[in-house]
């Protein structure tokens, strides 16, 4: 089992984070090993085309399904839309073929999950590959897909302290800070909790910069105003929704809000947030009507739901329209 880095899930997320990823590996070892899996091969062959274009010599496979993924290598990273996914590559995929493994060879395996899911999926599926003697850490995301390309993301971490020192010269090279929050689970905890600010945050910029209009500021004017005060977020100064608000375009506006972070996705983590208010009986006021606010605008205009989530403006514009 030779020693490579499988990655499975290349997304807009996971496509530029193995990029970098593999890239640095290469600059380190010229003999690295890589292995991408995807379950749209479409997706894995652009991925292996873009890199190889760049690193012609460089050693990288696409194998079909999890199973290959986890024979090829002693580091695993997935990179998934959410539960059913993780759960269909771990419980069927990676966790049968690691329990057939020899069992010193399946306690090398280091297994990294960096989709935004349940925590509660998330700490069963990492019991049972700890139970086969490999290592897991839930390691989500901050930063986007920007934050991706230039490998300035925050990863978020789960896991014992042993797990989390190993996957730390990993996580490295595809971002800037790496936090350890707690024992598994607690990476994802921390995700799902920053997620329903930044869901419930762009909705209000995007009512803030509607109503400003209205009342005849200029959204640059704004944006400035607010971007050097109190009402200060992300939202506004770096993903904000309307195209004159900043100097250079926002970058929403600049691609008409495609890539980004789907909205389907912010709808899918509200309502991870949601849901895990309701089993620890936690009223979350803004978060449960942030979610049906993002459910209704993807149900109501389904060709905003892949597009990034600050189109939440183009939706509450056409809304008051109706
Ligand atoms: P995406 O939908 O672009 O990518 C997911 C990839 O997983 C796709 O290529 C899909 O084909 C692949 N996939 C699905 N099921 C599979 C399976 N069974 N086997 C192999 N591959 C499979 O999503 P994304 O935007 O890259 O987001 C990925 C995760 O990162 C999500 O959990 C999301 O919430 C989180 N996240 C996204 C952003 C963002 O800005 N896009 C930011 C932070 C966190």
């Amino acid at each position: 089992r030779p020693n490579s880095t499988s990655f499975i899930g290349l997304g807009r997320m996971g496509s530029e984070m193995a990029y970098n990823l593999f890239s640095k590996q290469l600059a380190q070892k010229p003999e690295s090993r890589f292995v991408v899996c995807d379950a749209l091969p479409q997706s894995a062959l652009s991925f292996c085309q873009t890199f190889t274009a760049t690193f012609p010599g460089a050693n990288i496979e696409i194998v079909d399904t999890p199973e290959e993924a986890t024979l090829a290598s002693k580091m695993l990273i997935t990179m998934l839309p959410s539960s059913s996914h993780v759960q269909a590559v771990y419980g069927t995929g990676i966790i049968p073929t690691l329990r057939n493994l020899p069992a010193d060879l399946a306690k090398q395996t280091l297994c990294i999950d960096s989709t935004t899911l349940d925590v509660t999926v998330s700490r069963q599926i990492t019991l049972e590959v700890i139970a086969t003697g490999a290592s897991m850490v839930d390691a989500p995301v901050s930063g986007g897909v920007t934050g991706a390309k230039a490998a300035t993301l925050a990863f978020l971490v789960g896991g014992t302290e042993p797990s989390f020192q190993a996957v730390h010269p990993v996580l490295s090279l595809m971002g800037q800070r790496i936090v350890h929050c707690g024992p598994q689970g607690a990476g994802l905890a921390a995700k799902i909790c920053n997620n329903l600010i930044l869901g419930v945050q762009q909705i209000v910029v995007a009512e803030a910069m509607i109503l400003g209009q209205k009342l005849g500021l200029d959204p640059a004017v704004l944006t400035s105003v607010v971007g050097s005060s109190t009402g200060s977020c992300w939202s506004m100064t770096v993903n904000n929704p309307v195209q004159s608000a900043l100097p250079d375009k926002s970058p929403p506006c600049e691609r008409d809000y495609e890539g980004g972070f789907a909205s389907v996705l912010m709808e899918k983590d509200m309502g991870l947030a949601t849901s895990l208010a309701t089993q620890t009986e936690t009223a979350l006021p803004l978060g449960d009507a942030a979610r049906k606010l993002y459910s209704l605008m993807i149900e109501q205009q389904p060709d905003l739901a892949r597009k990034d989530f600050s189109s939440i403006y183009r939706f509450l514009l056409s809304s008051e329209k109706t």
